[in-house]
């Protein structure tokens, strides 16, 4: 009487067109066909689109009936009893198992799963079984560890952006897995429910709109998509109803404190900043500030890059542009306060002077993991953490002369155009010359401010026109 239970695509220009594509399940009966629909998503804006899907299946004369992921993970039973209850009496529908399960799983694709975020996001993976299917993978030169992530993961597609290196991939390695040659071509094969764009650097922002044209959700910790281009990206992800989850702990804690609130209410946010390995020190100081120094973040557990920004605060000042872009406010609207202890990861203040501040330890799990498994905050891997165990908190003013990086953000915030692009690249290149040892700590900001001072501002760019202003700007560091 009951066929097997089958898996069923929607398709795919449905799914492109809702965003949050999702396998559905018939049950095959006498009475007609019934459609049980497993949805991960339980976030509000998704659920005019739930509804306007429902009323799609309604009418091709499908009978709908919806559950959360959780409950099919938690509940099984309790779920196929449900379905029992609309059907007319006779065998029981037979269960898909193992592979009905995997199709309620969210399809995650993980750009740069070798480095910091990446290794990270796959242990929030690895500790909700269930919860994500990992369709693929990439990296930039660390073969060996993808070749174990390949392993135990068996994605669909992989890229090793490195040519050299790709070729250590022997087919003995890849099983059943593909080799793909760009992010891009991987993010229009791989099918994903979500993307985390967990790329270091310019090499980021190509990925990140490639992602948001094909109508994907991002998990995005690359701020240079959204420092560089995020009026682009911005504006496209609005049109194609992308969502764009924030990664990076500030931000994530800003998101998290303005869920239910109206951002018109928003005074200001404000942005904490650990203030890096040499807080307190003066610009004097900083002369002969070594890589070996510089490499030493005293909270956070970060990629090299990204440590020498936290020491000179640029990461901050492209974390205010990343701000900007992600919530609706003005550069007047954002306010940074060097808070050591990392802690507090960032506040919000209303209209009412009302103040909402996200805290917890750090451990980026946290905010990786909220912006995969958003809205739900699930049991995550980091240790447990207690107020008590931090003795105080405390708040200063940052010194934008001994940290001029800072000021030069909010600076090419305010220029707009393309100074933002150029601030980035310009960083990034001059972040390279000083881990290679060839240029000193200082040299960092007065080679952005060089390259600030020379560029003439394109308003509102093209993508073309960004990416040329990076080039030129990473150009003009490295010919220093
Ligand atoms: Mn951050």
């Amino acid at each position: 009487m009951w066929s097997r239970l089958r898996k069923k695509r929607l398709g795919n220009k449905f799914r492109r067109q809702h965003s949050i594509g999702r396998y559905i399940v018939d049950f095959y009966c006498p009475a007609g066909k019934l459609v049980i629909e497993i949805d991960g998503s339980q976030h509000l804006d998704n659920q005019e689109h739930d509804r306007q899907r429902d009323l799609y299946l309604m009418s091709l004369g499908l009978k709908v009936l919806r559950f959360w992921n959780s409950e099919v993970n938690n509940n099984l039973e309790g779920v196929l009893a449900r379905i029992m209850s609309h059907l007319p009496s006779g065998s029981p529908p037979q269960r898909g198992g193992e592979e009905h399960i995997k199709n309620t799983m969210k399809k995650l694709a993980v750009l740069g799963s070798t480095g910091s975020i990446g290794t990270q996001a796959l242990e929030v993976v690895d500790n909700l079984p269930g919860d994500f299917d990992v369709v693929a993978l990439t990296t930039n030169t660390k073969v060996d560890l993808l070749r174990e992530q390949i392993k135990k993961y068996e994605p669909e597609y992989v890229v090793v952006g490195d040519e050299g290196k790709r070729a250590e991939l022997v087919a003995a390695d890849l099983g059943r897995t593909q080799i793909l040659f760009s992010s891009e071509e991987l993010i229009k094969e791989a099918g994903a429910d979500l993307i985390l764009n967990a790329l270091s650097g310019v090499a980021g922002i190509v990925p990140t709109l490639e992602a948001v044209k094909a109508g994907v959700d991002v998990a995005l910790a690359n701020k240079e998509s959204l420092v560089a281009a995020g009026d682009i990206i911005m504006k496209l992800a609005r049109e194609k109803k992308v969502n764009i989850y924030p990664v990076d702990s500030e931000h994530s804690a800003i998101w998290q404190c303005l869920r239910g609130e109206k951002e018109k209410e928003v005074k200001k946010i404000i942005i904490t900043c650990s203030g890096g390995p040499f807080r307190g020190k003066k610009r004097d100081e900083l002369k002969n500030i070594t890589v070996e120094q510089a490499l030493d973040h005293p909270t956070w557990s970060m990629g090299g890059k990204i440590t020498i920004d936290s020491s000179t605060l640029m990461n901050k000042g492209l974390e205010v542009i990343e701000a900007y872009q992600l919530f609706d406010v003005t550069p007047e609207q954002i306010e940074v306060v060097v808070h050591p202890q990392s802690i507090v990861h960032s506040a919000v203040e209303f209209a009412d002077g009302s103040i909402k501040a996200q805290l917890g330890p750090h451990d980026m799990r946290i905010a990786i993991q909220y912006a995969l498994t958003y809205p739900a905050h699930k049991p995550s891997p980091a240790e447990d953490f207690s107020l008590t165990d931090v003795a105080r908190l405390d708040f200063e003013e940052p010194d934008l002369e001994a940290f001029p990086c800072l000021a030069y953000a909010f600076a090419a915030l305010k220029a707009g155009g393309t100074m933002p692009a150029v601030v980035n690249a310009a960083n990034e290149a001059a972040v390279m010359l000083f881990l290679d040892g060839k240029i000193k700590y200082l040299d960092i900001p007065q080679l952005i401010k060089e390259a600030m001072d020379k560029h003439e501002v394109v308003a509102e760019p093209d993508f073309a026109e960004i990416m040329q202003a990076s080039e030129w700007a990473g150009k003009i560091v490295a010919d220093w």
